[in-house]
């Protein structure tokens, strides 16, 4: 049987750590996350933005973890990343870098913004540069709404067609459905830009690792492992609910990596509350919330067994393959093995569409896969 080939709506990126001190002048540099080991190896000091908090090191454990998950030089490196891709059969990628997982911990304004760009511009000549098939998000403050907006505007300028938002903004600024967010909403509607919301982004408590450590006892990995998938539903549900989808009836929204079946199951209950509750229903919808759900919402997953179905049998067709590549969650190594499970005994038609079509639609800029890959 010959390769499937997919895009991936869910990729990874790992920069250098020195990025931020390498390019920011000393004065904002010098504020940049750095790390100091205390002399008993247990823990550490970070200092970031003037602040100072003790976090244990992580353990042998987790530290091995970590590696295996981040082992392919691909994700360091664009170019041999593209010999992964065409290894796996993954034409096209949203790319996320991974710096930015400091951003809510920074707490100046003018610091958050000059890693962003930083990070935008060493995302411009170390990943787009290498290939029309990557996507890579553009990274904005969320801490300051005219900062995101004046961010967003460049990138959109410098060809950026998508943009990371972590799945609740900066702990000190409006969550998403507040109306201060509308201006960033219009920018990214009138230029074209989706909307990419990857799980488990909510801001951490960097002192406990940093890893959304929510459950400890019986159960506790697959809680903590199933817990960051909620994030994203969220983030949806308060873009459909607040008015924002429906006043930007052309902005598209990305949920990376958190499944496809949940989009049905939010539409029945939110059409659900906007009928049953609609005298108290502010602001009224033009059009109904699973409407609103189904077409600007596209869900990324990648071994879900009921994913296929969600297109299927439940009417919604924005279901998008994502690989997670390089991580252990995601399906490095063994994504043909996972493609061929998924899609056996599915029509080509769905195949197409979870594959390639729902990717190519947020992304026609994307070369086509070529009808000789093999
Ligand atoms: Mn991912």
């Amino acid at each position: 049987m010959s390769k499937i080939w997919t895009n991936s709506g869910d990729s990874h990126f790992l920069e250098p750590d020195d990025l931020w001190q390498k390019r920011l002048p000393k004065r904002l540099a010098d504020l940049t996350p750095r790390a100091e080991k205390e002399p008993d190896g247990e823990w550490e000091t970070v200092h970031v933005d003037g602040q100072s908090f003790r976090r244990k090191l992580p353990s042998s454990a987790a530290v091995k973890f970590m590696e295996e998950s981040h082992k392919p030089q691909g994700v360091r490196d664009a170019r041999a990343r593209l010999g992964d891709l065409d290894k796996e059969g993954v034409w096209g990628e949203v790319i996320f870098p991974s710096l930015g997982m400091w951003a809510s911990t920074f707490r100046t304004p003018e610091l958050l913004k000059a890693c962003m760009r930083a990070s935008n511009e060493w995302a411009l000549e170390e990943i787009v540069a290498v290939s029309d098939r990557y996507v890579v998000t553009a990274q904005i403050s969320t801490l300051d709404v005219d900062d995101a907006v004046e961010e967003l505007t460049w990138a959109a300028e410098q060809g950026f067609k998508a943009v990371f938002l972590p799945t609740t903004p900066h702990p000190s600024a409006d969550d998403w459905h507040r109306d201060s967010w509308e201006p960033l909403w219009a920018t990214a509607e009138e230029a074209g830009i989706v909307l990419a919301f990857h799980i488990g982004t909510d801001p951490v408590d960097m002192t406990t690792g940093g890893a959304g450590q929510v459950y400890r006892g019986p159960g506790g990995a697959v809680m903590n492992y199933t817990e960051t998938t909620f994030s994203g539903q969220r983030a949806a549900m308060k873009m459909v609910a607040s008015g924002a989808l429906d006043r930007h009836p052309n902005l598209r929204v990305l949920i990376s990596e958190g499944g496809a079946t949940w989009v049905p199951f939010l539409g029945d209950r939110m059409i659900e509350g906007y009928r049953q509750h609609y005298m108290a229903v502010r602001p009224k919808l033009a059009r109904d919330p699973k409407e609103i759900l189904f077409t600007q919402i596209y869900a990324s997953f990648q071994h879900d067994e009921t994913a296929v179905a969600a297109f299927d049998h439940m009417g919604y067709k924005n279901v998008m393959f994502g690989s997670d590549y390089p991580h252990m969650e995601g399906t490095f190594g063994h994504t043909q093995d996972t493609l061929k499970g998924l899609f056996d005994g599915v029509s080509d038609e769905t195949r197409l569409r979870i594959t390639q079509g729902a990717f190519y639609e947020l992304f026609p800029h994307v070369p086509p896969v070529p009808a000789d890959a093999n």
